[in-house]
């Protein structure tokens, strides 16, 4: 990181294969450790079955991220991984079960979806905000 840099959001590069998912729920955890538990179990729900996801199409994972906004709070994770293959919702070509994640992704969050990266790969993104329905809010804590 240079001089003037804002800091790098919090990134776990996973050389790990599989990546352990029991290590990336207690790295996000403890890089979200100020959201409340509600909060923090729906990011914890959305980052393993994004993972998950890019497991069962055999496009392992290589990187996760974690970028927080509080004004909304709001959090925001990217898989990044080497598929060109998008992901379809609750629709895989492996199976019934498969593709299951991504509907609870996309109950879950706000928003979600790819954006390419420079050569095959993609990252797969999704923002998980408090302030909905069903949440309790990490800014009402007492
Ligand atoms: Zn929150």
């Amino acid at each position: 990181m240079g001089v003037g840099e804002a800091p790098d959001p919090p990134a776990l590069e996973m050389t790990a294969e599989p990546a352990p998912l029991v290590r990336v729920r207690q790295w996000t955890a403890a890089a979200l450790a100020d959201l409340d538990e509600d909060h923090l179990e729906a990011v914890l729900l959305v980052s393993t079955e994004l993972l998950t996801n890019a497991y069962e199409h055999g496009a392992t994972p290589y990187g996760i991220r974690l970028r927080r906004s509080r004004m909304p709070c709001r959090v925001r994770v990217e898989v990044d991984d080497a598929s060109p293959e998008q992901p379809v919702v609750g629709r895989s070509r492996l199976g019934e079960t498969r593709g299951r994640g991504l509907v609870l992704v996309d109950q879950l969050s706000t928003a979600w979806g790819t954006n390419p990266l420079p050569g095959t790969g993609k990252t797969v993104w999704a923002e998980v905000s408090c302030e909905r329905d069903g949440y309790t809010r990490c800014a009402s804590r007492p």
